[in-house]
């Protein structure tokens, strides 16, 4: 018996339930079409949701940086990595979200990991939606405040929660998704907003999914739902529609300071690259002078979710780009996934325990980037494999 057996008994049990996977190796940038596993496929499957992961005003931005800074940051931004870049970015988004001030981390997980725990302590309670994304539940574990998790968008749930437990703590958190990654979503914001107000909470919105889509250019589900000011933490990540990498949190200036000094990420982490700070100015620079891309991602996603759902599919009740087609049973969205690639489409097969047991599905992550020609291909092959796995 070696001393690592029992991860070879724990793989087993993947291969088991029809959950294991081996990752596909890319090989081009991150396209409408990309070279996976050395062959040419449509891809449907990236958070590149306007395609600025290979926008060439990004690159050269990138490039622009890179001469000018070279590669690396250096440091932790409290000691000598605080490049201007990073200001100037903060700056760009503040003017962007139309929010007081923004701090800027490494990613969408190390913003969530860093903040709540910064913000609530023991003697506070964190309230939490069922099916938030895994940063916030790894933010939430580390801090020391108590929590109380209400059934997904359950307002009434929350309000019961609020009504026992309000009293017994000093400040109460109420975090959720803004848009929900895997089932497209949006939380009841104007509610949540509302309840908040007359328990006297804070609110935390993790708009990962929403900044970059929804509101005016992609403000977010905030404009979205005309929030402005109502919200005191808005998340956003520079890794999915802004095409590069990154996390911020758009929020109040002492906010921004108390954040400085106690947020982990910023204080033993490696600041961001100067080639993906420069490059991520670009990009929500040209979402401040033109809706275009916005426009052309939500054209995409009208066009392809009408089109599945005459085929008869279930599109779930996804409100944004975000299409889940259900399967079910783990091992047959895996095998629905694993088929729709040997015809050319790349939709990624999303089971437990990223999703509860028996709803399985693919999802399609809609892109500005494809073409009509590509969505036709795509609905042509589901429409096919449909048929074939019997799900139509
Ligand atoms: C993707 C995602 C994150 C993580 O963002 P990264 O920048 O990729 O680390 C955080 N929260 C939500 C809701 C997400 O969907």
């Amino acid at each position: 018996m070696g001393k690592l057996d029992f991860i070879d008994k724990n793989i087993a049990t993947l291969k088991e339930d029809g959950v294991y996977r081996e990752l596909p190796v890319i090989s081009s940038p991150c396209s409408n079409v990309i070279m996976l596993d050395g062959k040419e496929v449509i891809n449907l499957s990236s958070n590149n949701y306007l395609g600025l992961a290979n926008h060439p005003r990004v690159v050269k931005a990138a490039h622009d940086a890179l001469d000018a800074y070279g590669a690396g940051s250096g440091s932790v931004r409290t000691i000598v990595g605080n490049q201007d870049l990073l200001e100037e970015l903060e700056t760009v988004l503040a003017e962007f979200k139309e929010e007081e001030a923004v701090m800027c981390f490494q990613s969408g997980l190390n913003c969530n990991i860093g903040t709540i725990q910064a913000i609530v302590e023991k003697g506070d309670l964190i309230i939490s939606d069922a099916l938030n994304h895994a940063s916030i539940i790894d933010g939430v574990r580390l801090s020391k405040a108590d929590k109380a998790v209400y059934r997904h968008n359950d307002m009434e749930h929350l309000e019961s929660i609020l009504r026992e437990k309000r009293a017994d703590y000093r400040n109460v958190l109420i975090i959720t998704d803004g848009v929900f990654s895997m089932d497209g979503d949006l939380a009841p914001l104007p509610k949540i907003v509302d309840l908040a107000k007359k328990y006297s909470c804070l609110t935390y919105v993790d708009d990962a999914h929403g900044s970059g889509v929804l509101g005016r250019s992609g403000r977010g589900t905030i404009d979205h739902f005309g929030l402005h000011g109502e919200v005191d933490f808005i998340i956003g990540t520079l890794s999915k529609a802004i095409g590069v990498i990154g996390g911020y949190v758009a929020t109040k200036n002492n906010v921004k300071t108390w954040l400085l000094h106690r947020a982990r990420p910023l204080l033993f982490s490696t600041a961001l690259p100067p080639a993906a700070t420069k490059a991520t100015i670009e990009s929500v620079r040209m979402l401040m002078e033109s809706e275009q891309y916005t426009e052309a991602l939500w054209e995409n996603a009208r066009y392809f979710k009408s089109a599945l759902k005459k085929l008869g599919f279930d599109i779930g009740k996804s409100e944004t780009p975000i299409t889940p087609v259900m399967i079910g049973n783990e091992a047959k969205t895996m095998a629905f996934s694993k088929a729709l690639l040997e015809n050319g489409v790349f939709v990624s097969g999303i089971v437990f325990p990223t999703v509860p047991k028996g709803t399985g599905r693919v999802r399609v992550m809609i892109s500005a980037s494809h073409t009509k020609e590509n969505l036709d291909k795509a609905i042509a092959v589901f429409e096919k494999v449909g048929k074939e796995l019997s799900v139509l």
